[in-house]
């Protein structure tokens, strides 16, 4: 039997957002695979795909936590000590890990799955969501195959997907970071007052043609610089 294994992941290792490819036309073979062992094992509406990456550093006993303001409708996300996080602190990002190596063959154990948490949140009473769990395995080890076989195993992780207050049509999640405070802040704008550098980082895979296929729930704002490149010819510098 196929079994579920967590592991640390450190979600400073991921790509920068800067540097990570938005999502392109030669990832929806990909997408379109993944759809189908979501409908196949019914979990269109549990999972979503997330582009991995980050946008700071963090120390090695650090995770990334989210805590959602309801009145403000605006969700901080910070780094939390692992030791301060608590039952109700969930994994709600996941990217597919290397599993364990057989210490005879060097063959990796097949029985197992790996995957490692790179974001968190704390939930509320009101979340009425299920965390990861076994019954889970058999459809991401379904996922993670579709991305080795599209070679985006370290592209792509799976999302739960969580709303955390209700949207209205014209309104989409931007985050935005504030790399000094270490913070992400993530609210609702209107969808044309987001004409900024943003990139789609969070989506639920529906039914119709590929291009109405992946619905972006969630955008991440980069920085102005990228356009002109700066940010890449300032940190050579350092
Ligand atoms: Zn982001």
């Amino acid at each position: 039997m196929l079994r579920l294994a967590i592991a640390p992941a450190q979600w400073s290792e991921l790509p920068d957002i800067d540097e990570v490819r938005p999502l392109n036309d030669s990832d929806t073979d990909c997408f379109a695979s993944i759809r189908e062992v979501l409908r196949n094992h019914g979990r269109l509406d549990r999972f979503g795909v997330a582009l991995l990456h980050s946008h700071f550093s963090l120390d090695p006993d650090e995770i990334m936590v989210e805590c959602s303001d309801d009145e403000s409708r605006t969700l901080l996300n910070k780094p939390v000590r692992k030791d301060e996080a608590n039952s109700s602190t969930i994994g709600t990002v996941w990217a597919f890990l290397h599993g364990q190596t057989s210490p005879e063959t060097g063959d990796q154990i097949t029985s197992q799955l790996t995957i490692g948490p790179v974001q968190w949140t704390k939930l509320r009473n009101t979340d009425d969501v299920q965390p990861l769990n076994d019954s889970d395995t058999k459809c991401l080890a379904a996922i993670r195959d579709v991305l080795i076989a599209h070679g985006k195993l370290g592209r792509f992780g799976i999302s739960l997907l969580l709303s955390h207050f209700s949207l209205s049509p014209d309104e989409i999640m931007l985050e935005s970071s504030d790399d000094e405070k270490r913070t992400l802040v993530t609210k609702p704008v209107k969808g044309e007052d987001a004409e900024c550098n943003k990139i789609g980082t969070i989506w639920a895979l529906r039914d119709g043609d590929v291009s109405t296929m992946a619905w972006c729930r969630q955008y991440c704002r980069r920085s102005e610089w990228n356009i002109y490149s700066h940010r890449n010819a300032h940190k050579k510098e350092k």
